[in-house]
């Protein structure tokens, strides 16, 4: 009862479902450049929220001094230290920890989630002995999730993603909560600014070339951020900036389309998970849920077959199949996929022959493959809306009197699934130039800002005081 006929058949379909043409990405760029502009023009005007950040001047280079930065991801917190010494060459991170976030406080309290950022920051500092700081220290707080901001040092919840839960927060001041904490354990620091990690790569990217004007993470979930002019968000009129702009923090990761090419695994992923009906786009290309869409495809399979065994495995569980394990199946570069054999294997799922190994890691590569190219999509929109995507013609260096000629554009990017997947990046940066031409793709530089949401926010917590 090995029934292959049925497990192709369920590969061909996810293949036709997740199919992304060049055309059908060219409708998705257009449909971000469309609902930016709806979610300028008004307050609930599009599913992009475009929230302002209050952030109007980005590092620049001349920053001095000693910053720190704590950065609530999805997956990990991280804290880091970084001495500045007044120009770009004297950046140096000091020291930088990286722990994954106990499960346990994604659905705890708030307190309970502070008080133990708090102990962790009081830790971070014991090492640096006695001494070493005489006044207070200013600390960035990365909080990677949605906040309606009233200053760039304060913000509301707005709702939780990527699988925490603690709803009594909704509402509360994010950044007054870190400080109750720290001043609960009497520890000397200032919360000096609430960034969204996606402002902390671009003030980072913008410090090392002031050509940065959009930044993307790819991590557990997604999102973006751009330099916008303080005209075009016309839902805040009267918003006066003395640099005339101001970086917007997209929230992209709920961008929804009708041209989005959506399978039935997304529907029950969705459905399925914390935050139904939300978030949709980042269901699609986050760290958190390549993994779970590849796991339902193998699951599906099993059931109509026996080539992935007939005894009990794990494949039922949600989340057990990670995005690393994805990557490393489908990076296996093992004549007989050993390490696509090893993984299986830990899922309970043992002895498969080499045939049904090869059939996994194209599984791996269709999911990872959609989300590379939208991922990309995602990237053109935002160049388009802001005119950078060559649309409005462009004109070569060779005659450079001519008004429309092209701007270099980079977009500073950051993010485990980006940094770490390498599949992942090359497909989107191989969509990149598919949508946008060989001749605009040489004047947008993708760069990748390891830790630059951290690092960036303590930069822009600097340049507050310079
Ligand atoms: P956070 O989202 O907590 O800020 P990161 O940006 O480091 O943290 O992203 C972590 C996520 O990146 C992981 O949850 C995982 O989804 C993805 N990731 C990390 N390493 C890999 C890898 N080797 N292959 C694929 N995805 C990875």
């Amino acid at each position: 009862r090995r029934k292959w006929r049925g497990v192709v058949e369920i590969l061909k379909e996810l293949e036709e479902a997740c199919d992304t043409p060049v055309g059908r990405l060219r409708q998705v760029v257009d449909a971000v450049a469309v609902e930016m502009h709806a979610g300028l023009a008004s307050e609930g005007g599009s599913k992009l929220k475009m929230l302002l950040t209050f952030v109007h001047h980005l590092p620049i280079g001349t920053e001095k001094g000693t910053y720190y930065a704590l950065h609530l991801g999805g997956t990990y917190f991280r804290i880091l230290r970084v001495l500045l010494g007044g120009e770009r060459s004297y950046l140096d991170v000091q020291d930088v920890e990286r722990h994954p976030i106990p499960s346990h406080l994604m659905n705890s309290t708030s307190e309970v989630l502070f008080n133990f950022l708090a102990f962790s920051l009081e830790r971070f500092i014991e090492k640096e002995g006695n001494g070493s700081s005489s006044s207070q220290r200013e600390l960035a707080f990365t909080f990677s999730f949605p906040v309606k901001h009233s200053s760039i040092s304060s913000g509301a919840l707005i709702k939780w993603t990527k699988g925490f839960e603690i709803s009594e927060m909704v509402g509360k001041d994010v950044a007054e909560c870190l400080q109750g904490a720290l001043n609960r354990r009497s520890l000397d620091m200032h919360v000096a600014a609430l960034v969204n990690d996606t402002v902390g790569a671009l003030s980072l990217g913008y410090y090392h070339d002031p050509d940065t004007v959009v930044a993307v993470v790819f991590g557990t979930g997604s999102n973006a951020c751009y330099l916008e002019r303080t005209d075009a968000i016309i839902k805040s009129q009267g918003l006066l900036t003395t640099s005339g702009s101001m970086v917007v923090n997209m929230e992209w990761g709920n961008f929804w389309s009708s041209h989005l090419p959506r399978t039935s695994y997304d529907i029950d992923l969705d459905a399925e998970s914390s935050n139904p009906n939300d978030m949709g786009f980042e269901k699609m290309i986050g760290g958190l849920y390549l993994g779970d869409i590849v796991r339902r495809v193998i699951l599906r399979m099993s059931q109509v077959s026996d080539i992935f065994g007939t005894t009990l495995s794990m494949l039922s569980e949600p989340y057990v199949l990670r995005t690393n394990s994805v990557s490393a199946m489908h990076e296996d570069d093992t004549p007989e996929l050993q390490e696509v054999a090893r993984i299986l294997k830990d899922l309970g799922v043992s002895d498969v022959p080499l045939k049904v190994r090869k059939l996994v890691v194209k599984i791996c590569d269709v999911v990872t493959r959609r989300a590379g190219r939208l991922a990309a999509a995602g990237i053109a929109g935002i160049l388009k809306k802001i005119g950078r995507d060559g649309s409005g013609g462009i004109t070569s260096v060779r005659s450079r009197s001519e008004t429309q000629m092209q701007k270099r554009t980079v977009v500073a990017v950051e993010g485990g699934l980006y940094m770490n997947y390498t599949m992942f990046r090359e497909y989107m940066e191989e969509a990149l130039v598919e949508i946008l031409g060989e001749e605009v793709s040489q004047y947008v530089v993708v760069k990748a800002m390891e830790d630059g949401s951290s690092i960036g926010s303590a930069l822009l917590v600097a340049s507050l005081q310079s």
